[in-house]
């Protein structure tokens, strides 16, 4: 992967990693880094690091960082050189984390960084992801609510794998699961979708996400809109199988259409050209849905290709310690 790295062999891995994306978060950093210092300091004692990634911000996001930073060797601040959106900016924080565990988290204070503590037990006790399920979304309009709702329902159905329900990207994650989230080198990102999709052992924390502690949400509808067409194009073919189904559907109900037509056509009921030109109109058409369905299959299966994933994730070998090395081996000789 072509992507520009921090070196991770500068000290011994921290125990835990907090990864925030920010984006004109000015007015509300110092609250978030207070608070979350204070929750690994609780948890990990002085074995931590925050990474903070400005996302291209607008206002003083960037200076507060830089001060941040100064001031605390504990915080990483990570500037992109432009807006590159939520998931892309959350990616490079997790390429620059090197702890062994990391909790994910928005910088709003939406999620409550105290949580980490409850998240850690639950890893205690053998879990790779623990992510936060949201019970109820304060501060939130009831369109957004009713949005997301509709909208994991819908990517629900579309999907294979399963997506958990009212599910951000607020998690605490093992080492080896980030490892094998760094090892997808897609372009889209769908960060929740490709941790579900890595399997191992992923237990919910339920949680009441509360308002944003100050600004305001960089998620207006459009990006929604567009983190949804993400979250169903890269995880399912579905809508390319649509024309299949049409084409199918419709080739039916021609058959049923050319039969009418022919039995008017035999009892003189029917105008002068009227039957072969229905007929024509109505085979052509159907045959051209299908063909363009076998079209949706192939280019749904090279899309699949080009996405070049690891193939699987081997969660444990018993027995032969070396399998381990050869299945890796043998997937890279794959891809
Ligand atoms: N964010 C970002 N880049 C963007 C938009 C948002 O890094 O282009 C960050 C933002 O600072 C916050 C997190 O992503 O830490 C979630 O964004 P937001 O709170 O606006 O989304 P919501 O919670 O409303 O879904
Ligand atoms: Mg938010």
């Amino acid at each position: 992967m072509s992507v520009a790295t921090l070196d991770r062999h500068d000290s011994m891995s921290p125990r835990l990693s907090v990864v925030a994306p920010c984006y004109n978060e000015e007015e509300g950093l110092p609250e978030f880094v207070r608070r979350v210092t204070e929750t690994c300091v609780a948890n990990v004692g002085a074995s931590y690091e925050i990474v903070l990634v400005n996302d291209g911000s607008r206002d003083k996001t960037w200076s507060i960082m830089q001060n941040l930073s100064a001031n605390d060797p504990h915080i990483v601040a990570i500037n992109l050189s432009r807006n590159y959106g939520h998931q892309i900016a959350l990616t490079s924080g997790l390429q620059n984390a090197r702890g062994e565990r990391i909790l994910i988290i928005d910088a709003d204070l939406q999620d409550p960084p105290e949580l980490l503590a409850p998240m850690m037990e639950k890893m205690d006790e053998g879990a790779d992801v623990v992510y936060g399920q949201r019970r109820k979304r304060e501060g939130e309009t009831l369109f957004k609510s009713l949005t997301a709702a509709i909208f994991y329902r819908v990517l629900r159905r579309l999907v294979d794998i399963e997506i958990p329900l009212d599910t951000g990207d607020f998690r605490l994650m093992t080492r080896r699961a980030l490892d094998v989230l760094n090892s997808m080198p897609e372009q889209t990102r769908f960060i929740r979708g490709m941790v579900s999709w890595m399997g191992l052992k992923q237990v919910p924390l339920m949680y009441d996400r509360s308002a944003r502690f100050a600004g305001e949400t960089a998620y207006p509808l459009s990006k929604m809109v567009r983190l949804a067409f993400d979250a169903i194009t890269g995880f399912s073919i579905t809508p390319l199988r649509i024309a299949s189904y049409l084409g199918v559907a419709m080739g039916g109900l021609s058959l049923v259409m050319v039969g009418y037509t022919l039995l008017s056509w035999m009892f003189g009921s029917a105008v002068a050209g009227w039957t072969s030109l229905t007929s024509i109109v109505l085979l052509i058409g159907s045959t051209q849905l299908m063909v363009l369905g076998m079209f949706g299959e192939y280019l749904g299966r090279m899309y699949i290709e080009t996405k070049r994933r690891p193939l699987y994730v081997v969660d444990s070998v018993i027995g032969r310690a070396h399998i381990a090395t050869e299945a890796a081996l043998t997937q890279r000789a794959a891809s």
